[in-house]
């Protein structure tokens, strides 16, 4: 175990703090797209042989795994798993102080290895200890469980903590990176390190070098609502941790009226950037005098490549995996070999809906898939605004596959999986419609690869990215979508794909916003994306093309890490 401590701190580490990350199917220490994201940055991190370590929380009881019952109801299930059967259980301990209590804080180390031979540790926190109470000992229980109070404490050990846990094990750390603002607390902990006393004063004065701090971090929003940024009352904040830097300080770099973490991380960070251009603009504009700048999420390749198409880019584009700009020779692939790698994905997909549903899919009828987190600006029913209409449009003619968890906290995002469940029923006879349960990472695959269109209607501009759309591309699947997020710079309109409703230019959406999006959706899919699908085979591969050859090409996490490298990392 020493040595490969001695090895992992050989030499200085960006360490890359997250409140999730996805590594793997099995490890349900993710909710959805941050952590995903997460996952696929350290991915590509480490084919690239980036020096880096993460830290995150165990989530011991991980998010939830989600059944759903036969009238929508989602019910929710503890997805308790085993780290000693992913990880090694590390001899380090730190401490942190809730309540005034010692919490005592343990790190598993799970490597994410590379083909390529690179790899990158990372570190799940964990207070599931003997020392620790009983409540204390749940607080890397739950992802996104719990309270405010919860909440602050989870981020406590994991900014607190992981900086602690850190310097513990030696690690030389040239770069902190903030994956959204649940870690902003690593900046206290870094400000009392570069705390010292102010010379020639008599009294002992301390002032703390913020600068030193700001040269050293990173940080990465991706929120576009005020509502949506972590914020906590000071006498809250005061009674769980103390007052580890002076209140008045704290309230400086945070806010007046409450400890909002976006905010303590604006204030502390060298570089700052939002997760595609449109939501670095929104940014900007959510909180003026900032420089933040714009790095648009990717997605990793390898990993979001279903087996058909791995199979056809290692024969044609040998290499593909860590270089995906080789995606530009994607017409070196024959049509009809290009077609028959998706028809296996399509064949795989209904084959799986089959297992779960008792549903039997057709392999020749349009399939638009729309699975992501089951939330109210999602708008995943916008489909069915006008009934009549889409089942005249939709007879015979399309088929839907959706997935999705809402938070089990989110009462609206329930409801639009039971109403998705009641126009399934309506529809039965005429279009077939599956909600798959339990939308994680491996059925994310075979969603994303098994379909024919990508679907996302989110009401703009509260799509910061999207990155479920960047997977579809590797795998040949065109997107239809609103003007938000990657999208707007993805989208060529009949070329890589087709967008739905006004131009990303026209700010705020008026209360028509639904109607004339469904207007859109219901034109384009009766006059454009139905007739090219059954009668134009050439063209409707050539955007397959297209998709892969523009899309996949670009909104790849390889692309992404580059970028913070050359941006944000050696800044
Ligand atoms: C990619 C992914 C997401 C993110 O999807 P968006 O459409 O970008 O919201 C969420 N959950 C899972 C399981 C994913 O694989």
């Amino acid at each position: 175990m020493q040595k490969l401590i001695e090895e992992l701190t050989r030499e200085p580490k960006i360490a890359y703090f997250s409140m999730e990350i996805g590594v793997h199917n099995d490890i349900p220490t993710y909710s959805g797209g941050l952590g995903v994201l997460a996952g696929d940055t350290i991915r590509s991190g480490a084919d690239l042989k980036l020096p880096m370590v993460a830290v995150t929380l165990m989530s011991r009881k991980g998010y939830f795994t989600q059944e759903i019952d036969s009238e929508g109801k989602q019910i929710e299930h503890a997805a308790v798993w085993d780290p000693a059967d992913h990880m090694k259980l590390l001899p380090y301990r730190v401490t942190v102080q809730i309540e005034g209590k010692d919490v005592q804080v343990q790190a598993w180390l799970y490597n994410v290895k590379s083909l390529t031979g690179g790899s990158i540790p990372v570190f799940f926190l964990d207070t599931n200890l003997p020392a620790n109470t009983p409540e204390n000992r749940e607080i890397t229980a739950h992802l996104y469980g719990g309270d405010k109070a919860y909440r602050l404490k989870q981020e406590i050990v994991l900014g607190l903590g992981g900086v602690r846990m850190l310097h513990e094990m030696e690690f030389d750390i040239k770069k902190y990176h903030m994956n959204e603002g649940h870690a902003s607390f690593l900046l206290l902990e870094l400000l009392n390190r570069f705390k010292k006393p102010i010379e020639d004063v008599w009294d002992e004065k301390l002032v703390w070098d913020k600068r030193s701090v700001k040269n050293l971090c990173v940080f990465t929003t991706h929120t576009p609502v005020e509502a949506g940024h972590d914020k906590f009352p000071y006498d809250l904040v005061l009674k769980t941790m103390g007052e580890i830097v002076p209140l008045s300080l704290l309230q400086d770099l945070a806010g007046k009226d409450g400890l909002n973490m976006t905010l303590l991380a604006l204030n502390l960070s060298r570089y700052i950037n939002g997760v595609a251009k449109k939501h670095g603009e929104v940014s900007k504009s959510m909180f003026p005098g900032y420089e933040i700048y714009a790095i648009t999420n990717g997605v990793h390749s390898f990993t979001w490549t279903c087996d058909s198409f791995k199979k056809l880019y290692d024969e044609y584009l040998p290499g593909w995996a860590n270089e995906p700009e080789l995606f530009v020779r994607i017409g070196r692939i024959p049509d009809e070999k290009l077609w028959n790698a998706h028809a296996e994905a399509k064949q795989h997909l209904i084959t799986y809906v089959r297992e779960q549903t008792d549903v039997e899919l057709s392999p020749d009828v349009l399939t638009l898939g729309f699975a992501r987190r089951a939330t109210a600006y999602k708008r995943a029913d916008l489909l069915f605004r006008d009934l009549e209409r889409f089942e005249k449009i939709g007879t015979g003619k399309l088929q839907i596959v959706y997935a999705g968890k809402a938070h089990p906290h989110d009462m609206p995002g329930k409801q639009l999986i039971q109403n998705i469940f009641n126009y399934k029923e309506k529809l039965k006879d005429k279009i077939k419609i599956v909600y798959l349960q339990n939308y994680n990472m491996e059925t994310a695959l075979k969603i994303v690869s098994g379909v024919d269109v990508w679907l996302n209607t989110p009401l703009r501009p509260l799509e910061a990215s999207g990155t479920s759309g960047m997977k579809a591309t590797h795998n040949g699947v065109m997107n239809f979508s609103v003007l938000d997020g990657w999208w707007i710079e993805g989208h060529i309109e009949g070329f890589t794909g087709w967008s739905i409703g006004p131009a990303p230019q026209e700010l705020t959406p008026g209360a028509d916003a639904d109607a004339r999006d469904a207007e859109d959706l219901y034109y384009k899919l009766e006059h454009l994306l139905i007739p090219l699908y059954r009668n134009e085979r050439h063209t409707w591969v050539r955007m397959m093309q297209n998709a892969i050859g523009k899309n996949a090409y670009y909104f790849n996490s390889h692309r992404m890490m580059r970028r913070y490298v050359t941006e944000a990392y050696i800044r």
